[in-house]
């Protein structure tokens, strides 16, 4: 969510706590609440798992480069680059340029966070190279979902303020879009992590116990997809709920 839709959403708060009868308790707020806590959860526990397997050597001493290099060579994946980027846990696969980007703690130096997370960027790149259908229908519906991040808020809450029907459905309907990326996001990112897992250990890059921590890491990172998509639906419930009691007001 970007700042603007994030304004939008707060002065949603106070639109749909004061109505034509005055202020009330919008208890549609806690709704936004409990996404927030789920997705503080998700995020905490992702950074605590990737932080202590960042301090594990993997036996191979192998960087998540390397790492990354033995796993596109083994899966017969050409023409992908791996390249450094600054920034932590920003790593991740372009399929418009075919670049596994992975954040420099990943490159530089081994680690079971940094051989898992570029095992993952890996599968996404083996994914693009199969045409995996997921990865193509979240490729494309990038630009509409940038359209509707952008717009689904600041529309629903000046058909609140208008008191303008219309726009609160065209607001709902842009929201659900963002909801759609992030339910198809899901399989994508499991799918990865999966095929991380599997090249792993069919390539002897960890040992059995070293792929515990990768797998760790990973399900963390996938935690945070999940709960990301359950703010998102709690976040969509909140603004039927608005526009339904905006109605039923006119
Ligand atoms: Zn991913």
């Amino acid at each position: 969510m970007n700042t603007v839709s994030q304004v939008a959403a707060y002065i949603g708060a106070y639109y749909g706590g004061t109505g034509r009868r005055g202020i009330y308790f919008d208890w549609t707020f806690l709704l936004l609440i409990a996404g927030a806590v789920i997705s503080m959860i998700a995020s905490l526990a992702m950074r605590s798992a990737t932080a202590k397997y960042e301090t594990v050597r993997a036996s191979s001493g192998l960087t998540g480069a390397q790492a990354a290099q033995v796993i596109l060579e083994r899966a017969g994946v050409r023409g992908v680059q791996i390249r450094p980027i600054q920034g932590h846990l920003t790593d991740h696969y372009d399929p418009r340029t075919k670049v596994v980007n992975l954040a420099e703690e990943s490159f530089n130096k081994t680690s079971l966070t940094g051989i898992g997370v570029a095992a993952h960027e890996c599968g996404h790149a083996i994914q693009d190279a199969e045409g995996y259908a997921p990865l193509r229908i979240r490729s494309s519906l990038v630009p509409v979902v940038n359209i509707g991040t952008n717009f689904s808020l600041p529309l629903f809450f000046i058909g609140i303020i208008l008191s303008f029907q219309p726009l609160l459905t065209i607001g709902i309907v842009l929201f659900s879009l963002a909801v759609l990326f992030q339910l198809v996001t899901l399989p994508v990112e499991i799918d990865a992590s999966r095929r991380a897992m599997k090249l792993l250990s069919s390539t002897g890059l960890l040992r059995e116990e070293e792929t515990q921590g990768a797998r760790k890491v990973l399900t963390a990172a996938a935690m945070t997809y999940v709960a990301a998509l359950l703010t998102s639906v709690l976040q969509l419930l909140r603004l039927i709920l608005i526009a339904r009691g905006t109605s039923r007001d006119d």
